[in-house]
């Protein structure tokens, strides 16, 4: 039996195909959903909703057949459909005297120091006060061209649960579960209850690129659950049309898969690890090596740097010979003195670049390990 008995925080997230049927919103569904959520909220129990479903509102309203590619149409379908998306909320929880309050979110949002701390005063005021905050991206002002897109609200939805420290993140879908394999392919394909830990083995589950099933969204949510993982946050992927799902999960019924989380980062980590990078390094492995022994990252060790970056910047780690990203780092060095200095021994940084320069290119507390 799952224990979610001490959970004091926790977010559902509800995906566009279980808020919709033949592409309309289902507004029935959603009442469901509303008295589910409201059933279990408390006085020692927070709730956070992530919705998506503004741009298909959108749509529908202004007569605009999907898909929808174009960016700025989106953007409009998105201002268009969000005030409808909310409306529709609004009266579902006022049924069970909710309150709710719309917060919409970029990635610059969360990743400015500045904003995110705004934002966080304004979620715990309206949790500390019993309103219920609905949140979205904010489709009309962000997309993926000026990278302040998540991209999908699978990955908001963890970092969102990261931000406010959420216990437990609820993805409802139209996935029951993570299988062993593609159920509509495989009959041996078998789901799995409880996933302690994002091996090889389970994000194969999840399917390799270019098949049907990593298009159906596990991949994306696999992603979500590596961000709230290591927040210390449990997820629960769930099919959204169980009955009463928020509450049975909840109660610590055996539905769809959860998947365990690790040691809580420090707030910090979490932030280096889940910023949109400003470029990256590349490092021998000797270098890879140190760090890992929690030494600090010396120019000698970068053998290559990717992209124009600020001192201060967020950048991503690989060793050479691989693309896989191993790390980020807050990097002391901006790209262009980066790549002066590259190679070459910390004594020689100030005959390079000119004296009371930083000779590191990253302390051992500004360097988090991806895995
Ligand atoms: N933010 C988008 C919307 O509300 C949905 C993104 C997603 O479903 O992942 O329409």
């Amino acid at each position: 039996m799952r224990d979610f008995s001490n959970c004091r925080r926790i977010v559902v997230k509800i995906g566009t195909n279980v808020l919709t049927r033949n592409e309309r919103l289902d507004s029935q569904f959603v009442e469901a959903v509303a008295a589910d959520i409201a059933s279990i909220r408390s006085a020692q129990r927070q709730l956070l909703v992530v919705t998506s479903g503004a741009i298909g509102m959108g749509a529908r309203e202004i007569g605009v057949a999907p898909p929808i590619r174009q960016v700025s149409m989106r953007q409009a379908c998105a201002a268009v459909g969000q005030p409808l998306l909310m409306n529709t909320y609004r009266s579902a929880f006022a049924a069970h005297g909710v309150s709710v309050a719309q917060v919409l979110l970029t990635r610059e949002v969360l990743n400015n120091r500045r904003s995110y701390l705004n934002l966080r005063n304004a979620v715990e005021t309206l949790l500390g006060i019993g309103v219920l905050p609905i949140m979205n991206e904010n489709d009309s002002v962000s997309t993926a061209e000026i990278g302040s897109a998540f991209g999908d609200n699978d990955q908001l939805s963890a970092l969102v649960a990261s931000k406010v420290d959420a216990d437990l993140l609820i993805m409802l879908s139209d996935i029951d579960a993570l299988y062993t394999g593609d159920p509509r392919l495989n009959s041996e394909a078998r789901p799995l209850r409880t996933v302690s830990a994002l091996t090889d083995d389970v994000l194969s589950s999840a399917g390799g690129a270019g098949s049907s099933f990593a298009t159906g969204g596990m991949r994306t949510k696999l992603k979500a659950v590596a961000i709230a993982e290591r927040a210390g946050c449990r997820v629960v992927l769930a099919h959204g049309r169980e009955n009463a799902v928020v509450a049975r999960v909840l109660a610590g019924e055996e539905i769809g898969t959860l998947f365990l989380a690790r040691d809580r980062l420090s707030n910090r980590e979490r932030w280096i690890l889940n910023s949109a990078p400003a470029g990256r390094v590349v490092v021998d492995a000797g270098a890879f090596a140190a760090i890992r022994r929690r030494n600090s990252l010396l120019p000698t060790g970068v053998v290559h740097v990717d992209g124009t970056f600020a001192a201060g910047a967020i950048v991503e780690l690989a060793v050479a010979d691989s693309s896989k990203v191993r790390a980020r780092l807050i990097t002391s060095l901006a790209s262009g003195d980066l790549v002066s200095v590259m190679g070459r021994h910390s004594s020689q940084v100030a005959s390079l670049l000119g004296p009371g320069r930083k000779e590191i290119v990253a302390r051992p507390e500004e360097i988090v390990f991806i895995d």
